[in-house]
């Protein structure tokens, strides 16, 4: 088969309607929205674009099954997680190809985030069988006390483009295995790969109903409206913080139970007795996953001052090999960005740091020709006062800049309202308690460049979020806690 043909087989394998109740139908006003590959700017295909009318139609769906639903066997929400999970891998070729279409991201990235996200749901496929309470005395000896554990109820799932599948099945994954039903909007750019998840848990063996899928070029009117209504328990949202925010104060008029992972502005410390080769190793990665647009990517390089050069010296010399280009192409590791905008947003935060001071080490530039691509950079001496050490880059760009004491490091470390990930680069045992204890942030990564894991809590505390996914904690979030007083 030639490469387009498989690419045009994998796209016209989806489905490209909305899904409620356990029907794919399409939108009710007959609309379709545009899927791009943003490494051309081509059209890939349309998907339906859902009106307030088909969010509401997905509402009334999970809440008509949210009472039968929770209270299914845990046995067999186990196993339609767990035979998910076997089909997300069995089919990771494809949905990774499906998900470098819409995406960008190289191939092998791409297939990488199909494995992660398949681990949520064998993660909590084996959570499902686990829900318990307990049973104790009141303090005085009169009573004694039954905590439950009971499913939260329908929920709303806003998710965002950067890690279309993964971040779809760290909320699915649990609400499954909690008993909750599930009003998904994914987002419009990459709308294929939660598509293509609802197949796979239609032919898992979910009840229609309890997994419905609204795509829509219009998030705020279709979503709103959900936000006010009763009937939904629970809102689950991952994407920017700006966005989070007017989420938070849209859920207060019902006091809705809300889940936050918002955006992030990780700093990575590298410290003079560290092993520099791993530095370097560690950055690459926590800098050039996902191209850079991820809320766990490096924003700010902090380096001992006396090997802050040669830091940059060596990181540059491994991002300026990095091959650039489609994320289908072979040995490619850096694809395009998603949009326009992301991408002259990287550019103007590129000027503004080499405007303020910054030297330029590698790369900096736009690409000619077609695609959303920017040049792997490293900008040396970044100043304090850069909007790059303040803001959320989301792409190819590692700005380097000199600490002195571990105080000063820790100071600019936490100098910031997000506090989701830090990474630290360390061979003294001490210092790094230390450090991961000064650390404001939900997550550290040390001596290791990635922390996402399955089995881990992950979120951030300050303005990155509210609450966790992923381990115990993420079942957590779907349920509530109910206790009983009984009279002796
Ligand atoms: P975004 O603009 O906040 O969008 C995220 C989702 O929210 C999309 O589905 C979007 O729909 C929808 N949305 C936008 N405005 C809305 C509104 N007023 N009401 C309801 N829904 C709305 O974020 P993004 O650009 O897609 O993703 C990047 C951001 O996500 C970064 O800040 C990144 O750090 C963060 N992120 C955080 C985590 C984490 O775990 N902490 C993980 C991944 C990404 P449309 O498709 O229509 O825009």
């Amino acid at each position: 088969m030639s490469i387009a043909t498989e690419e045009q087989t994998v796209v016209d394998s989806v489905e490209k309607r909305l899904y409620i109740g356990g029907e794919w139908r399409d939108a009710s006003g007959g609309g379709t929205l545009e899927v791009l590959d943003p490494a051309t700017e081509e059209a890939l295909c349309e998907v339906a674009d859902g009106t307030p009318d088909d969010a509401m139609a997905a509402l009334d769906a999970a809440a008509e099954q949210q009472r039968e639903w929770g209270q299914s066997a845990p046995n067999d929400r186990a196993g339609i997680l767990w035979k998910a999970f076997e089909m997300l891998n069995e089919r990771a070729d494809e949905l990774a190809l499906l998900m470098t279409l819409e995406m960008g991201k190289p191939l092998a990235e791409s297939r990488a985030e199909i494995v992660y996200a398949a681990d949520f749901f064998r993660w909590f496929s084996g959570e499902a069988l686990r829900i318990d309470g307990t049973y104790k005395q009141f303090a005085n000896g009169t009573s004694r006390v039954l905590v439950m554990k009971q499913p939260v109820g329908p929920s709303l799932m806003i998710t965002p483009w950067n890690f279309p599948m993964a971040m779809g099945t760290r909320k699915v994954g649990p609400a499954i295995a909690a008993g909750c039903t599930i009003v998904m909007k994914p987002a419009q750019q990459t709308p294929l790969s939660m598509l293509a998840l609802g197949q796979i848990l239609e032919e898992a063996g979910l009840p229609g109903g309890v997994f419905n899928i609204v795509t829509t070029s219009s998030s705020s009117k279709t979503t709103g409206p959900l936000i006010q209504d009763p009937r939904l328990r629970k809102l689950s949202f991952t994407g920017s913080t700006e966005v989070g925010r007017k989420l938070i104060e849209a859920s207060a008029s019902q006091v809705l139970k809300t889940s936050m992972e918002l955006g992030g502005n990780a700093p990575f410390l590298i410290f003079e007795d560290a092993d520099l080769d791993a530095a370097v190793e560690g950055a690459l990665l926590a800098k050039m996953r996902n191209i850079g647009e991820a809320c766990t990517a490096a924003n700010r390089f902090h380096v001992a001052e006396p090997i802050q050069e040669e830091f940059s010296r060596r990181l540059a010399d491994k991002m300026g090999a990095l091959k650039m280009g489609r994320g289908t192409e072979e040995d490619v590791r850096v694809g395009p960005l998603i949009d326009q905008p992301s991408r002259e947003k990287v550019a103007e935060l590129v000027q503004d740091a080499l405007d303020k001071g910054a030297t330029r080490v590698v790369g900096g530039e736009i690409p000619d020709g077609r695609g959303y691509f920017f040049q792997p950079t490293v900008l040396g001496d970044v100043p304090q006062g850069a909007r790059m050490f303040r803001e959320e880059i989301f792409g190819p760009v590692a700005p380097v800049g000199a600490f002195g004491s571990e105080e000063d490091a820790l100071a600019r470390a936490n100098d910031t309202e997000y506090g989701l990930v830090a990474y630290v680069y360390t061979s003294d045992i001490k210092r790094a308690i230390r450090v991961c204890e000064g650390l404001e942030t939900g997550m550290v990564g040390l001596n290791q460049g990635m922390v996402s894991n399955a089995g881990a809590p992950f979120g951030g505390v300050k303005q990155s979020g509210i609450g966790r996914e992923g381990g115990t904690e993420g079942l957590e979030e779907f349920l509530e806690t109910k206790y009983v007083a009984v009279n002796l």
